[in-house]
């Protein structure tokens, strides 16, 4: 075992001597219609037994997306149209501050709508923005879209985001997306997951936040999908460690289970 993998599991440990159970939630973005990697990503989920979130763009979706999910899979909103609507000064968002709020509330309210419709009681009302942003005025409405959950990148400072606004975030993401856009690498992707766990159980950050870890199942190479299938294995294997639900870990069961 390397030195990534041990430290990781003496993380675990510490986590399990304490008497708690570790929890962990995995969110997969970017989704919109079947392809190799996206079958490839359901069957990793249905042999490891990991439940998924799966992050759909509306807009873009196709009915046939939905229909090769199997029951481990829960359907989360990822924007309307992914299409980046930074304006100069802002980072890539498809919530610029310059679009009227009431205009990105009516889109997001459509989107939501549409995806319940194709992706039926999978789809939870919870919003999972491109590029994990979201002003904090249009957070503030959400609820006016009939949303009733956020997800973005990073360690919470609240349970709730606004009233009626749930959040659990991602802390792990993957790729690289700064250098080469491949793996990000055993040792920085368990580096990014034991400094998360080793907050929340200091008390530096809320411990009650599962740790999330986020992929991206159309830029995963061969070592991102490796690395996966271990994190799986190896992690159903432990004592101690819990996958989540999405739709149980937001507090909206669907009726259909
Ligand atoms: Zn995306």
């Amino acid at each position: 075992m390397s030195e990534a993998w041990r430290a990781f599991d003496v993380e675990i440990a510490r986590w399990r001597d304490a008497g708690r159970d570790v929890e962990f939630w995995w969110r997969d973005d970017d989704a919109t219609r079947p392809a190799p990697e996206l079958e490839r990503l359901l069957e990793l989920c249905a042999t490891s037994g990991v439940p998924l979130a799966l992050a759909a763009v509306p807009e873009d979706a196709v009915p046939e997306l939905f229909a090769c999910l199997g029951g481990g899979v829960t359907v989360l909103q990822h924007g309307v149209d992914h299409i980046n609507r930074a304006t100069e000064g802002e980072k890539k968002t498809e919530f610029s501050e310059s679009e009227p709020v009431d205009s990105a509330v009516a889109r997001l309210s459509s989107g939501r709508v549409r995806l319940e419709m194709l992706a039926g009681t999978r789809a939870i009302p919870v919003l999972a923005p491109p590029w994990n942003r979201l002003h904090a005025a249009l957070v503030r409405r959400l609820g006016a879209a009939g949303l009733r959950g956020l997800s973005t990148y990073g360690a919470r400072t609240a349970l709730t985001a606004a009233p009626g606004i749930v959040r659990f975030n991602a802390h792990v993401d993957i790729i690289a997306w700064r250098s080469g856009r491949g793996f990000l690498g055993d040792e920085q992707a368990l580096g990014l997951a034991v400094q998360h766990l080793a907050a929340r159980r200091g008390g530096a950050i809320d411990a009650d936040e599962p740790t999330g870890w986020l992929t991206h199942h159309a830029s995963h190479d061969a070592a991102a999908w490796a690395f996966l299938a271990r994190l799986f294995d190896v992690t159903r294997r432990t004592a101690g460690v819990r996958w989540r639900r999405a739709d149980e870990l937001f507090g909206i069961v669907s009726r259909a289970r």
